[in-house]
């Protein structure tokens, strides 16, 4: 078996080119356009890239995109005063502030003091909590986007045995909760799970979400499972690869996505779409 390559990219640029055409209608019928604060603090290189990414998007959508390029020594009191600012600013309707934060700043501070109605990373308690009552606003930005890929590749959710691996607040939690809400039977696997194998071998759906290069075997995938690769990781010669042994599980998977070129894009789609909704939910 040669499983099907999904292609986030090809799948994203559809998804960015709907958003742009509502976006469009809207301008036309004299209402506004999104306004998204991108904040990046320090100068983490990957960092730099992924919030490069996100305000080309933006140009390409048609979000108004407002840089905030804070140095490596801003303090937290710094960082939630601006954040305080940006929740009272009416033509800003998503703020984003890119992960990782220098030490002397608490993600979960600055997460928490996002307004609820702004947060369009999807990670604030009130939007996880929505998604855990099965009542999603914002939702988080790759878990969605991989929910958006399946459902695109015309994959039916509903009943399949999934496992998710990795358990982080960002990623992993919200998947397993976004595969709950589509109807599968979850399993979540992360550091202390006794035998990840086991646990992989019986999925028909594997979302691999660790940032370990090469940890979940080719030979573990059940032949025609569905393999979603979250993992994003550098290898020494420079190139990217996911978590997943890519060239094994493609001859063992039905679908499988590709490291670079399958969920990535779909995260920065999804953000460009919590950030239209955003704004339509301010207006109702
Ligand atoms: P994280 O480090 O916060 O969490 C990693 C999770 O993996 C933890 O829950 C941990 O328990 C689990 N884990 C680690 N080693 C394991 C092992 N040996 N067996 C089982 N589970 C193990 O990372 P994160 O922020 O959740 O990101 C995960 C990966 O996804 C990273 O590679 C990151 O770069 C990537 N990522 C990609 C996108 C995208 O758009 N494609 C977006 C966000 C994150």
């Amino acid at each position: 078996m040669t499983a099907q390559i999904i292609d986030g990219k090809a799948i994203a640029e559809n998804l960015l080119n709907s958003i742009k055409t509502r976006i469009q209608v809207r301008l036309d019928a004299g209402k506004r356009t999104p306004g998204l604060a991108v904040i990046l603090v320090g100068e983490d290189p990957a960092s730099a890239i992924y919030v490069r990414n996100k305000r080309l998007a933006c140009d390409k959508v048609g979000v108004r995109s407002v840089a905030y390029n804070l140095p490596h020594t801003t303090t937290e009191p710094e960082l939630l005063k601006l954040i305080d600012e940006l929740n009272k600013d009416e033509s800003i309707n998503g703020i984003l502030v890119q992960s990782p934060l220098p030490a002397q700043i608490k993600d979960e501070h600055i997460i928490e003091r996002i307004s609820p109605n702004k947060d369009v990373d999807g990670f604030h308690p009130y939007n996880i909590g929505r998604l855990a009552v099965r009542q999603p606003t914002l939702r988080s930005c790759t878990p969605f986007g991989v929910i958006k890929m399946l459902e695109y590749s015309g994959i039916e959710l509903m009943g399949l045995d999934a496992v998710v691996v990795g358990v982080s607040n960002h990623v992993g939690r919200p998947m397993a909760l976004e595969l709950l809400l589509a109807g599968c039977t979850v399993t979540s696997c992360h550091r202390h799970t006794k035998d990840l194998a086991k646990a992989i071998g019986t999925a028909d759906l594997v979302v691999a979400a660790a940032g370990k290069a090469g940890l979940v075997k080719g030979d573990w995938i059940k032949p025609g499972a569905i393999v979603v690769d979250i993992g994003i990781n550098r290898l020494p010669d420079g190139k990217l690869a996911g978590d997943v042994e890519f060239d094994i599980a493609k001859t063992r998977a039905a679908w499988i996505t590709p490291v670079p070129g399958g969920v990535g894009p779909m995260t920065v789609a999804t953000l460009m779409e919590n950030t239209l909704l955003a704004l339509e939910l301010s207006e109702v």
